[in-house]
């Protein structure tokens, strides 16, 4: 199987407008389409036992979209939820809560001191009948919100539309690893992304990912047994992609495996150079 083929596609979705996609989920999609973000930002509204929350208002940039989700809040808004501190998701968070009032829930490990939320959540912890995940690694503050029925927000930590970058020194690929082993123990019946359309079958899809994070680090590891080189160089030949922005991002991913693989003392660094130990 080449690796395009295990992501999933889907029509460019509406705007400004709200799909149910689960039992008390609904979804906008905000107009941000990108390299890096698909058809946009996914914001969830969902309904809970103690009123309806907002899962990632978007990014600021899109007013309609602003306007989506507050004509969406119903008569019981509860509070809004945010899987990390990238502003394609938590950008609208304070004008959201400047206008509704609205209470702004964020990770123990926000790192934007510039904003205060209203409350940190931490792993374990349940709100409103969701479990928050502290699953650190696209980013260092992200969570995922899990359901009793086994429906799981995975924000940008599982995509179903393409694979997350893994930038350092936020992004940290040992972590990333680490947490996707977890959603793979899980029993998640479908996960809800940050980007992209429902992801049935989470385990054996996340499987997948970080069977091709395990041979991008092996391709890495061999260039350099060869050829001691840089980030730059390494990531054109493993990745071997054309257009500028994946590229950036395939250095990033890159750098981010040689800081996994310094810290297991497998590679060494001498200045721009990566070599194998
Ligand atoms: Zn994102």
């Amino acid at each position: 199987m080449t690796q395009s083929s295990m992501f999933f596609t889907e029509p460019e979705p509406p705007r400004a407008q709200c799909i149910q996609v689960a039992e008390g989920i609904q979804r906008i999609v905000a107009n941000n389409p990108g390299k890096m973000t698909y058809h946009g930002t996914n914001t969830y509204i969902v309904d809970t036992s103690e009123g309806r929350f907002i899962i990632d208002p978007g990014p600021v940039e899109d007013s309609l979209h602003l306007e989506a989700i507050i004509d969406s809040l119903g008569p019981n808004p509860a509070g809004i939820l945010v899987t990390h501190h990238h502003s394609d998701h938590f950008g609208a968070a304070p004008i959201l809560r400047e206008r509704t009032g609205l209470p702004v829930y964020v990770s123990q490990a926000f790192p934007d001191d510039a904003f205060q939320p209203d409350a940190f959540l931490e792993d374990g912890e349940v709100i409103a009948g969701l479990t928050v995940l502290h699953t650190p690694g696209h980013a260092s503050d992200h969570l995922c919100f899990a359901r009793p029925d086994r429906v799981l927000f995975t924000g940008d930590h599982i995509m179903s539309w393409n694979s997350s970058i893994v930038s350092p020194p936020d992004g940290n690929m040992h972590d990333y690893c680490a947490q996707l082993k977890r959603l793979i123990e899980r029993d998640d019946k479908i996960c809800l992304p940050g980007h992209g359309p429902i992801l049935p079958h989470p385990q054996p899809y996340a499987k997948k990912l970080l069977a091709n994070r395990m041979r991008r680090e092996a391709e890495i590891l061999a260039h350099l047994a060869d050829t001691p080189d840089t980030v730059k160089n390494t990531a054109a030949l493993v990745y071997k992609k054309s257009d500028p922005h994946i590229a950036m991002a395939a250095e990033r991913n890159v750098a981010a495996h040689l800081e996994k693989l310094l810290s297991e003392s497998r590679v060494t660094q001498d200045g721009n150079i990566w070599k194998v130990t």
